[in-house]
């Protein structure tokens, strides 16, 4: 993909801060929508967001105005030249999204997960110069995000953009939506013009852990921020634990530290290089080890075959993951990732020794 003109209009807008994009998670009433949006006009915010058709898990609660607040963000607009955005979930909510010249238009999670909707959408936007971001699917799914990007580039859609707004976790977790970073890397990666903002509000679920979601947003190079705000989180008629004041925005702003993305220190170079080196010399060693490990692991198989024992000692391994668990957390790391990671040689070394067996 070449450079998505959203990136080159980032660039244009030589920003000292991330992009913000900000406003509550939904237009309640018209006074709440002008009201945040004048208050947000001193901040770092450029963009405007308010949910207009909002996708709720359970029926009967609030579900948004519809049509009738679109010319509320027009107002907004108007009277203080803060870009707007919605989110669209089907053709036409986009259709009334440009008659009312909404600058951006989000894809929310959930539609994303529908490549039929996502269809619907992008042939509605054909060649838009809208801003167009999609948010990741709510299941980690990089191949389902790339894909719905995609429906939008060959619709020709350029100024594209995409949101990471965390995945849905069976388990017990901090997040309301686990951020899993890897899979935002990945997508900038494959796509390295590709604008990624992070959506804080989204993966905290709470207000107490926005700022230390956006400062590692920070940190991973996202291009920008969108941040649930509102005059009154505690009464917002949709995910009221959430959302911020203005004000608050405003210090999490200024006490976020934006990392340079170069850096002219010499000594800091050769201080990073040496880091650098370190790694690369423990990655060997790990890579080492492991194959030792699997070279055992082989041994075990061959005198296996030998006595005609089956491949899996399921006692055996649930005490070596108990033991790792255990002196993983002595050192620091979670039990999701030292499980992962053992769960991971396991499999490999049932392949080994399956193959030695079975020939
Ligand atoms: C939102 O931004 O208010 C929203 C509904 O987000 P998501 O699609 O990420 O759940
Ligand atoms: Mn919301």
């Amino acid at each position: 993909m070449e450079n998505t003109n959203f990136r080159v209009w980032l660039e244009n807008m030589q920003l000292n801060h991330p992009l913000v994009i900000a406003g509550p998670c939904s237009a309640e009433t018209e006074k709440q929508v002008l009201d945040v949006a004048h208050e947000l006009k001193n901040t770092d915010a450029t963009i405007f967001r308010a949910g207009v058709w909002k996708p709720r898990t359970r029926p009967g609660t609030f579900e948004g105005n519809g049509a009738k607040a679109l010319p509320w963000l027009h107002k907004v607009k108007e009277e203080t030249g803060l870009l707007t955005a919605i989110e669209v979930a089907n053709a036409q909510h986009a259709k009334l999204a440009l008659e009312f010249d909404i600058d951006v238009l989000w894809i929310g999670a959930r539609t994303t997960v529908n490549p039929f909707a996502v269809q619907e959408i992008a042939e509605a936007l054909r060649d838009t110069d809208k801003i167009v971001l999609v948010k990741n699917p709510i299941n980690p799914d990089l191949e389902l995000w790339i894909g719905a990007i995609e429906r939008f580039l060959k619709m020709g859609v350029k100024n594209l953009g995409a949101i990471h707004r965390g995945f849905s976790f069976f388990g017990k977790s901090k997040y309301r939506n686990i951020p899993s970073w890897q899979i935002p890397i990945d997508l900038k990666n494959r796509y390295p013009s590709l604008p990624i903002i992070n959506d804080p509000s989204h993966i905290s679920g709470n207000r107490e852990l926005i700022s230390e979601v956006s400062q590692t947003a920070l940190d991973l190079k996202f291009d920008g921020l969108m941040i649930e705000t509102h005059c009154n989180p505690d009464k917002a008629w949709s995910d009221a634990k959430q959302q911020i004041k203005p004000k608050r925005l405003i210090e999490i702003m200024d006490n976020l530290k934006v990392r340079k993305p170069r850096f002219e220190n010499e000594e800091y170079i050769s201080k990073l290089n040496a880091f650098r080196q370190e790694i690369n010399e423990k990655d060997d060693q790990l890579m080492e080890t492991l194959s030792e490990r699997m070279k055992i692991v082989e041994s075990i198989g061959r005198s296996k075959r030998e006595s005609n024992v089956a491949v899996l000692q399921n006692t055996r391994w649930q005490e070596i993951l108990q033991n790792m668990v255990d002196k993983g957390l002595d050192q620091g790391l979670t039990q999701a990732f030292v499980e992962k990671i053992f769960k991971a040689i396991h499999q490999e070394s049932i392949v080994h020794q399956e193959k030695i067996i079975n020939g």
